[in-house]
């Protein structure tokens, strides 16, 4: 029986894993991106385990690999002088625990990577210059309509087009992502100014009140990339990612530690970004008898835990392993959410308590609650061992 053909609306790292993951399977793919050239923000991304498991499996790992840092551990740290909270070992450690490494890498590096695969397997999937504006469904296929007119026919449409997604207002109604009073400074920094005690080898989370940072090295360590979180109940800018003045980044992190400073003073001035923080509060129903959601589309989080991406490119894994099933097309969409809205629900929901602990109002407080908390293997190892590639799909819809 011929396979189905795939529209994926959305190229970021969703989008592009599940069209590999699709092809790899024998599925006929097309992927249409907004943009007029791919490319992705000037920022670092932590790739977790259970990330690098699904890469491997997109054959993408290798070059994955060597684009990448390899932190030695996680710190939590206070914000006024850098006092060590907790460590949690990552290295040889967690690669023995959970089988596969915990990287950081630039993320324009991670969708190069897996765009060259995805072109490597079908250099004509990809249509640039595509903004979908809406999708009809019929018993017998989808189509979807582009800006300029162009359609585009399936048997199946996967929205994933991220948090702004028009598939999911199609599919859920508009249900509008909510600010969640926290923005992101996002600044590379040049590590060869700094002196060699402040160029960390690990990935840093600076937690103090209302706010926290994350410093983790990129490109074996060249550059370094410093998220700054910071609460605000304001957003006047119409969009939501705006280069702001870098006197307002040092400005947020002011009385913060002397390290801090230092990394701030040598940051890239003229190219600091400050994104707007939304989320989706979980919902069930993230398909139509034709259409269905992947990735921040469909389960939009805080990256407090930074796992979104992550959460992405495991969706890809699964849902291409559910349309596989030998099943009519609905029941293999139920399958496949159902295979993953808990995990994805309990990361939003995770993410979300890391705000509070993450920005505590005193040291006091933050100490106290760093000592409390169990950070033992055994706690991360639904997240971090969990693998998208043999995980059981619901028993009850495959027998
Ligand atoms: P997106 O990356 O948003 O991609 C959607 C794509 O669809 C885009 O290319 C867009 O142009 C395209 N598109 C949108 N609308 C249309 C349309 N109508 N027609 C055609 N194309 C369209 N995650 C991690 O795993 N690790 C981290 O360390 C991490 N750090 C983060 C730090 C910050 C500050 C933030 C904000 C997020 C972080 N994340 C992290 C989360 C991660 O960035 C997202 O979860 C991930 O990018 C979601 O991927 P996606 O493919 O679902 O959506």
């Amino acid at each position: 029986m011929q396979k189905e053909k795939v529209i994926v609306v959305g190229a970021g790292l969703g989008g592009i894993a599940l069209a590999i993951a699709l092809l790899q399977k024998g599925f006929q793919v097309e992927i249409y991106e907004q943009a007029p050239a791919l490319g992705e923000i000037g920022a670092g991304i932590q790739v977790s385990p259970n990330a690098c498991r699904v890469l491997t499996s997109l054959g993408a790992f290798d070059e994955v690999k060597a684009l990448s840092a390899s932190p030695t551990e996680y710190r939590f740290r206070l914000f006024e002088n850098g006092e060590t909270l907790q460590t949690i070992p990552l290295g040889d450690n967690f690669l023995g625990r959970h089988g596969f490494p915990y990287l950081t890498i630039h993320r324009a590096d991670l969708h190069r990577a897996l765009t060259n695969r995805l072109m490597s397997i079908a250099p004509d999937a990809m249509r640039l210059n595509a903004k979908a504006i809406r999708f009809e469904e019929t018993h017998d296929g989808v189509s979807v309509e582009f800006e300029g007119g162009h359609t585009a026919k399936g048997d199946l449409l996967v929205g994933a087009d991220g948090i702004k997604s028009i598939v999911r207002k199609q599919v859920l109604g508009s249900t509008s992502a909510t600010y969640t009073g926290d923005q992101a400074w996002r600044v590379m920094v040049d590590a060869k100014l700094l002196p060699e005690a402040y160029r960390p080898k690990t990935v840093d989370i600076w937690v103090g009140p209302g706010r926290h940072a994350v410093i983790y090295p990129l490109r074996g360590g060249e550059i370094i990339n410093f998220v700054g979180l910071v609460e605000d109940e304001t957003w006047e800018d119409e969009s939501w990612a705006a280069k702001r003045p870098w006197d307002d980044l040092k400005n947020d992190f002011h009385g913060w530690s002397d390290e801090i400073q230092a990394i701030l003073e040598v940051a890239n001035r003229d190219e600091c970004y400050r994104w707007a923080l939304n989320i989706r509060q979980p919902m069930k129903g993230w398909k139509t008898q034709r259409a269905v959601l992947l990735g921040d589309s469909a389960h939009a989080t805080l990256p407090y835990m930074a796992q979104g991406a992550a959460m992405a490119l495991e969706d890809a894994v699964v849902l291409a392993r559910a349309l596989e099933l030998p099943r009519p097309l609905a029941e293999r969409l139920d399958v496949y959410e159902a295979a993953r809205f808990d995990r994805t629900s309990k990361v939003v929901l995770e993410s979300t308590a890391n705000r509070t602990l993450f920005h505590l109002p005193s040291a006091e407080q933050l100490r106290e609650a760093f000592r409390a908390r169990n950070v033992g293997a055994e706690r991360n190892a639904w997240l971090y061992s969990y693998d998208a590639t043999t995980t059981p799909l619901d028993a009850a819809q495959t027998e």
